[in-house]
């Protein structure tokens, strides 16, 4: 038997970071007609955020967010949780996107963290945040000048980055494929997503936020000057509607023409024994990405799991929760590759599978979308890094439903949409060869070169 099938043979086809009942629904389904000046729509990070600054910025106002599912059933409840200064996915994408405004973006990312990271103090949120900081990991020497590059950017912005050789990198973490890294020491690190997202429930409902679970927007209309949102059971008549519903893109069927619901599969495995901690070092704790096209990212959790993320998949029109991604199939080549990185760790078992919604867009970071004469925003599209950015989506949003008049309101991140993407047959057999280049082309090469670089030229950078 290969190490996946040993490995994945009790596996669990849940989240493990939100496999634990005391973070079920607990707030009840919206069975009235209401009115309210703010309404958020998706329970999680942008929407609680939302939320929460929307009541600490006044207290008098009334805010409802209706879940569809559970607070923390999207992309929330389900990520690496690797935690980045940056909202805009990175320092060389911001570069990539909005080279003229990079100064700026990067102090809102310092901004945002402290906000973020001052909130989680405030109202107690115990999520086993670390400070490791990030591990950029090349595979193979022909990865040494990206790294080079990515070391060199991150220090003339005033990062604290250090450069590691093979045998550096090695010592920091023990995998035989790993051949260089770059470390970035400050404001960075990790966190319990399921334990956030539960805070942020916790402290939006502490400051009077009325929270509808188990209530999915079902239509939203503009009318006499406001907004009517129906669901199931009950409607809402609100001033302003702020939707975050990132991948899902519910609230409005424009949304789609601009962002794409892939998935990205993750695995956690059993704790590990400190013999087997010491056979990975890894003392420093940090999170971990590759430069691959088809890329990993790794993690430990407070009690030595290591998560292990980056399978992405596709299903026809984006489809939230495909049945076909609960089997063993799709991750028995994570959990290979797990074994590629890890060997020493054969005997290790994998306890939980799962897969997360990601709303990607060619800006591969947030943007907002304009409804009913602004009095709907879209906030979301944060392409796989929101943990903390999202906090940041949810301060630009609710500003520009607010119609406030913020300086950064007139840089062009928040004033432009990123491009348009092809609606379906087109975008599943897009997505489907794409997957399929990204998968085989560091081994077989050929046609799927130039694909890359087609896909690339459309905005999607995937090297
Ligand atoms: C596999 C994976 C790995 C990731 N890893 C990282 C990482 O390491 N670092 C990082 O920074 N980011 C990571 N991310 C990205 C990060 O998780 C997201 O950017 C962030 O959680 C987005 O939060 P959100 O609130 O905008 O969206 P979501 O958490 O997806 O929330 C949207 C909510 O809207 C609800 N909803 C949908 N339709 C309706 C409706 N009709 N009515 C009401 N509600 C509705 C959904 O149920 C959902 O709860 C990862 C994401 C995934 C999927």
């Amino acid at each position: 038997m290969s190490f996946a099938d040993t490995a994945l043979t009790n596996v669990k086809f849940v989240p493990f970071w939100i496999d634990d009942a005391s973070l079920e629904a607990s707030e009840p389904v919206l069975a009235a007609d209401i009115q309210t000046d703010l309404l958020i729509v998706g329970g999680g990070f942008t929407g609680l955020w939302t939320s929460i600054l929307a009541k600490e910025e006044n207290p008098d106002r009334d805010v409802v967010l209706i879940e569809a599912n559970h607070i923390g059933h999207g992309a929330s409840g389900r990520p690496g949780a690797i935690v980045s200064t940056s909202v805009m996915h990175g320092l060389s994408n911001a570069i990539r996107v909005f080279p003229n405004d990079l100064e700026e973006l990067e102090r809102l990312g310092h901004e945002n963290m402290d906000g973020f990271m001052s909130a989680i103090e405030r109202y107690k949120i115990d999520c086993d945040f670390e400070f490791g900081g990030e591990l950029t990991v090349g595979i193979g020497s022909e990865t040494d000048e990206l790294l080079d590059e990515e070391f060199e950017i991150n220090r003339e912005h005033g990062h604290e980055v250090e450069r590691l050789d093979e045998a550096g990198t090695k010592a920091q973490v023990n995998s035989p494929i790993f051949t260089g890294a770059v470390w970035s020491k400050k404001r960075s690190g990790t966190v319990h997503p399921g334990k956030l997202v539960h805070g942020l429930k916790k402290a939006a409902l502490s400051l009077g936020v009325q929270i509808h679970e188990n209530t999915p927007l079902v239509s939203a209309d503009d009318l006499a000057g406001k907004v009517s949102v129906t669901t199931d059971s009950g409607s809402i008549l609100a001033n302003k509607v702020l939707l975050a519903t990132n991948a899902f893109a519910a609230g409005h069927k424009r949304i789609k023409s601009r962002v794409a619901l892939v998935r990205d599969r993750l695995l956690a495995t059993e704790p590990l024994t400190a013999a087997q901690m010491k056979s990975i070092g890894w003392a420093n704790r940090q999170g971990i990405y590759d430069t691959r096209t088809q890329m990993n990212y790794m993690r430990l959790t407070k009690d030595n799991r290591i998560i292990f993320g980056g399978r992405l998949g596709y299903f026809f029109a984006g489809d939230p929760d495909p049945a076909e991604d609960k089997t063993e199939m799709p991750y028995i080549r994570l959990a290979e590759a797990f074994h590629r990185t890890f060997p020493q760790l054969a005997d290790v078992k994998i306890s939980h599978a799962w897969s997360g919604p990601i709303g990607l867009t060619n800006r591969m970071a947030v943007h907002f979308q304009h409804y009913f004469g602004g009095k709907m925003i879209y906030a979301g599209g944060y392409s796989g890094f929101g943990v903390s950015a999202s906090r940041f989506g949810a301060r630009v949003g609710l500003a520009i439903a607010d119609d406030k008049q913020l300086p950064e309101l007139q840089l062009e991140f928040a004033k432009s949409e990123p491009g348009w993407i092809p609606p379906e047959p087109f975008r599943w057999f897009g997505a489907k060869v794409t997957l399929y280049a990204m998968d085989t082309m560091d081994e077989k090469g050929g046609w799927r070169q130039p694909w890359i670089r087609f896909v690339e030229k459309l905005g999607f950078p995937l090297t």
